[in-house]
């Protein structure tokens, strides 16, 4: 039997994505509620286009309580300009943006969590129909995507870029390429907790260049987070040969520490609720065996916290970021340092 052909998308873009210059428009994406009977999500957008070579897609707010994407790429779509780039570039700040401006992971519409809504639906929710639109009329544009996550309101992340582990070993190469020319203090190679209905997952097998990052957390962007995001942003454009404003990529390639993720030994999850202690710091070393957090009970005084150990060496990558945990929580993430 013939696969079933997916209807259009119902996103409209007010750009012209072959036109040359730099427009600021919207993805506008139909959406009738009680206030508003033929209304729409509107998602800004830029694109920067100078003739022919490739395409960048950059987004942000993927999950919208993640904020250091969002301030690179809002900064980056109000100051690029034609006359610096070779090809063209997709600019998406808030790529889930009733998400975003809610400030939420989330959706507040359909509780959609848009990284793991891929590759979507033209006919589903309204998170559906964005991954769907990506998907089958964004990503085929593209020959590099960027897509800049923070830790989010729940956790908190040692700034780093990062790619995956690939079955082509050419696109994996030419994913970390970039991701040591973002030039985060820390380069990841990642594992995945769960990768089905990921933006990466799609992206990766449409042969894409894909670079992703965590850079911070806690549900804000601080001074050098955000730095590193902007200062990331303009090095792969450079290195892939986009940006072309003269620069060099800035030297703190050199200072990258690379870090892997070898095993799920990697992830601490709680299997207690409580009063979380943290141990130790993020970028603090550890080995394994080592002390991550106590989750103190708090029902009543007078019962032992449990404990939380590292497996393996590494460094503390990310850690839980509220006070309270419940079971189940990711409460510590160690990579291993590459020497
Ligand atoms: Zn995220």
């Amino acid at each position: 039997m013939a696969p079933v052909a997916l209807a259009p998308s119902p996103i409209t873009p007010t750009v012209d994505f072959d036109r040359d210059g730099v427009q600021h428009g919207f993805l506008r994406l139909p959406y009738s509620r009680d206030d508003s009977a033929w209304g729409s999500v509107m998602i800004p957008l830029t694109v920067v286009r100078n003739g022919s070579g490739p395409t960048a897609l950059l987004t942000g707010a993927n999950h919208g309580d993640e904020y250091e994407g969002a301030v690179a790429l809002f900064d980056l779509a109000q100051t690029l300009t034609a006359d610096r780039v070779a090809g063209r570039v997709i600019i998406v700040p808030a790529m889930n943006y009733p998400a975003f401006q809610a400030g939420t992971r989330t959706s507040p519409i359909d509780k959609g969590n848009l990284n793991r809504s891929f590759p979507g639906r033209p006919d589903g929710t309204v998170t559906q129909k964005i991954a769907d639109y990506f998907t089958r009329e964004l990503l085929p544009l593209t020959d590099l995507v960027m897509d800049i996550h923070s830790g989010g309101r729940t956790l908190d992340f040692v700034p780093f870029a990062a790619a995956h582990i690939l079955p082509d070993k050419d696109q994996e190469a030419r994913c970390f390429a970039a991701v040591a020319a973002f030039a985060a203090p820390f380069s990841m190679r990642m594992l995945e907790i769960d990768a089905v209905g990921m933006y990466d997952t799609t992206a990766e097998e449409l042969g894409k260049t894909f670079v992703t990052t965590e850079l911070g957390g806690g549900g804000t962007g601080r001074a050098e987070t955000i730095a590193i995001a902007k200062r990331g942003v303009r090095n792969v454009l450079r290195h892939a040969g986009i940006l072309t404003d003269g620069q060099s990529p800035d030297r703190q390639a050199e200072a990258s520490r690379w870090l892997d993720m070898p095993s799920g030994d990697c992830f601490r999850f709680a299997e207690d609720s409580g009063l979380i202690e943290a141990c130790v710091d993020l970028g603090q070393p550890v080995r394994a065996g080592d002390l991550l957090a106590r989750i103190h009970p708090i029902g009543r005084t007078g019962l032992a916290p449990a404990e939380y150990r590292a497996a393996l060496d590494g460094i503390l990558a990310a850690r839980h970021f509220p006070g309270l945990v419940k079971a189940g929580d990711c409460i510590a993430v160690v990579g291993t340092v590459e020497s």
